[in-house]
């Protein structure tokens, strides 16, 4: 069980060359002298990459690797992949690392390559704190999707779901350490590839060639890099499992794979029906894969729902504990966080201003005070603030306008939003490319693929499966900065630099207003702004700003109602759709034995996903949700890990109901 989320850097010997030395290993990052050169033989020509990539007919590559150190393979293939692939290929790139460099030390690392100059410094700005799991990280407009596990790397291979097409194995001198080797990662080596995978590697060393060998890998002797006399090679030519059966690790039921590891993204166009933050993430995340997407919303306008509210804010829940959901909150915070910085540079609807979260009881409290004592975070995701003792403090977060970050996702030559357009009906049409024929109010056009981001209405959809999704009522109020100030003269400076949350939150004044709530009603359908939810919403305000009770009147108050959509385990519902009858008769047997384990695949997906269910949260965990469904609909590597892809799964109430019984 992990104990902490936060990473120690390694600890490093810088050479009169400047080269780094690691100082637990007792071992070189590269060879000052011919990294580059190293680099290139080893990895990128034993794995024929220039040939297979100058010919690649698949629209990604995917190369994993053992050690990502200071990235410079990573770097290397990024060039080459841009240089030799064709224009719209992109390469998938996925890295572990037990020490993660800190940012300084990739910094000084990196220093020595001018010729990866403009890869070095890209892959600085979006560099990840250092938190255990899985970040993705997007670079050259998309074409480079890097998936960086910071942690173990037998642990990070277990919760990988990719398709592998060749292997850099990297990683210190087997001798000096030899733990990382294990049959367990070799396990995972063969589970991860297809026929025709390839691997390469520095050493010679007999626990590789076996380890590779015994899981079925043909493996040659050739000369090594310099001085060094043999390396080792090779390549799988047999793997009888299909990719779906490699990922299903003994819960087949939660196969998020179709057969099919690769498909046209030239030949697909996807329908995404909503255009709330799910909506919007998800286009432009499918669009940014050079895929065609059509949005249809039945409102007038975008994001007219719960994505509508004035203000919002990146509000990620981290607990003290190493479960899955929490697991997904902190590397969707991550995401999201990098996201908008990266696509609001002007500051035109995301401000990093950080978060306060106050206790609001007091195990809470004394929760707080453990974490922050104990480093559970990396100072960079969580840290005490001296003027607000008993707090946490989340540098990265802030406030955004979600409005105008949907306007932008959605502002993108691959997408086209269509307004007043409702679903109405369904239908399949057996393979060609577009099998889903989708009807609104006037038409019917055909679809590859759709992903539902309909929140509380997905239940009026015939064709789906019904789900435990349910709305809570919340309204929002809004306070002009002059009526609060008139009202509380002589109180405390109505003044916050942070977004503050507690019972409720309140951001910093946007054009002189203060946006503040919400409320939390459950069984509540009233769609009206009520006065008694403006009272209850001051009142939290009054706490926020310390200021005295019932010092602000609800007559200044202007506000809105908008229905958060739930699901009873607090967790949004991403991935495909099932039906639960072929789940309840395929894996009956978990009814008898919940511990049962199958490989065997019942249902591939056909095509129809939901992204719903993300409760007052969404700018948190749609942009990483939306990443997530791409690498289905691609077919590429997931960004997250496979522990949290079956949490998100639609079809898990129908499996903890089968092993109920
Ligand atoms: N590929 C790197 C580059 O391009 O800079 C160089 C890799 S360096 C030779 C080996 C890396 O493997 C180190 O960064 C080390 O921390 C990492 N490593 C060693 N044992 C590991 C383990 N058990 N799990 C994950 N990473 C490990």
């Amino acid at each position: 069980m992990l104990t902490s989320y936060r990473l120690a850097p390694p600890i490093l010997t810088w050479g009169e060359d400047g080269a780094p030395h690691s100082n637990q290993f007792d071992d070189v990052y590269f060879d000052k002298e011919a990294g580059l050169e190293e680099t290139c033989y080893v990895f990128l020509q034993h794995n024929y990459l220039y040939e297979r990539w100058k010919s690649l007919t698949t629209p990604s590559f995917t190369i994993a690797e053992t050690g990502f150190g200071t990235g410079l393979n990573f770097l290397y293939a990024w060039q080459a992949f841009i240089e030799q692939a064709p224009a719209d290929a992109t390469l998938h790139f996925i890295s572990v690392e037990k020490f993660p460099l800190s940012r300084e030390q990739l910094i000084n690392a990196l220093k020595m390559w001018p010729s990866l100059t403009d890869q070095s410094q890209e892959l600085i700005k979006h560099y990840p704190p250092l938190s255990h799991g899985f970040h993705r990280i997007e670079l050259a407009q998309g074409r480079i999707q890097l998936t960086l596990w910071f942690g173990e790397a037998q642990d990070g291979f277990a919760e990988l779901n990719a398709d592998i097409d060749a292997w850099f194995l990297d990683g210190f001198a087997p001798s000096k350490n030899p733990d990382m080797w294990s049959p367990t990662l070799f396990k995972h080596i063969y589970r991860l590839s297809h026929q025709g995978t390839t691997f390469s590697t520095f050493t010679a060393a007999g626990i590789v060639r076996r380890g590779l060998q015994d899981v079925g890998f043909e493996v040659r002797k050739v000369k090594g890099f310099g001085h060094k006399r043999e390396m080792a090679v090779g390549e799988l030519n047999q793997q009888t499992n299909s990719f779906p059966e490699r990922m299903a690790q003994g819960q087949a039921w939660f196969n998020v794979r179709s057969s099919h590891p690769y498909s046209h993204k030239a030949s697909k166009h996807v329908l995404v029906v909503g255009s709330g933050l799910a909506g919007a993430t998800t286009a432009a995340s499918l669009a940014n894969q050079g895929i065609k997407v059509t949005v249809w919303e039945q409102g007038g306008e975008i994001a007219c729902q719960a994505s509508g509210n004035p203000q919002g804010m990146l509000y990620p829940k981290l607990g003290s504990q190493d479960t899955p959901v929490n697991r997904f909150y902190l590397a969707a915070y991550l995401y999201a966080s990098q996201l908008y910085s990266s696509l609001d540079e002007n500051k035109a609807f995301w401000d990093q201003c950080g978060l306060i979260q106050r206790p609001t009881n007091e195990k809470e409290r004394t929760r707080f005070a453990t974490m922050l004592a104990s480093g559970l975070y990396p100072k960079a995701v969580m840290q005490p603030k001296q003027d607000e003792k008993d707090s946490l403090f989340l540098p990265l977060s802030g406030w955004v306008i979600p409005t105008r970050l949907c306007e932008t996702l959605l502002n993108h030559k691959n997408i086209e939003v269509q307004l007043n357009t409702q679903l109405v009906s369904l239908n399949k049409e057996e393979p060609p490319s577009l099998p889903w024929q989708a009807s609104h109010q006037t038409g019917t056009h055909a679809f590859s693929d759709i992903v539902f981001c309909t929140a509380n209405d997905t239940n009026r959809v015939d064709y789906l499966p019904n789900t435990p999704a349910y709305p809570i009522r919340g309204q929002v109020s809004y306070l002009p900065l002059e009526a609060a100030q008139a009202a509380c003269e002589g109180q405390n400076e109505l003044h916050t630099p942070y977004v503050i949350c507690q019972e409720g939150y309140v951001s910093p004044a946007l054009e002189d207003t203060f946006h503040f709530g919400a409320t939390y009603d459950l069984k509540d359908q009233d769609e009206n702004v009520r006065e008694e939810g403006h009272a209850r919403n001051l009142r939290m305000l009054e706490t926020l700003l310390k200021l005295k009770a019932n010092t602000l009147k609800v007559e200044n108050c202007g506000g809105r109602v908008s229905f958060r959509c739930a699901i009873p385990d607090y967790t949004p519902m991403v991935g495909p759709v099932f039906n639960p009858e072929i789940i309840e008769s395929h894996y009956a047997t978990l009814s008898k034995n919940a511990k049962w384990k199958s490989d065997k695949v019942a249902e591939v997906s056909n095509g129809l996903f939901l992204n719903i269910g993300h409760g007052s949260r969404g700018l948190v965990s749609t942009p990483l949700s939306a990443s997530y469904l791409t690498s289905l609909i691609t077919g590429e590597a997931a960004p997250i890990e496979q522990r949290i892809i079956n949490r998100l799964h639609p079809s898990r109430f129908t499996v903890r109901n089968l092993k109920r019984q």
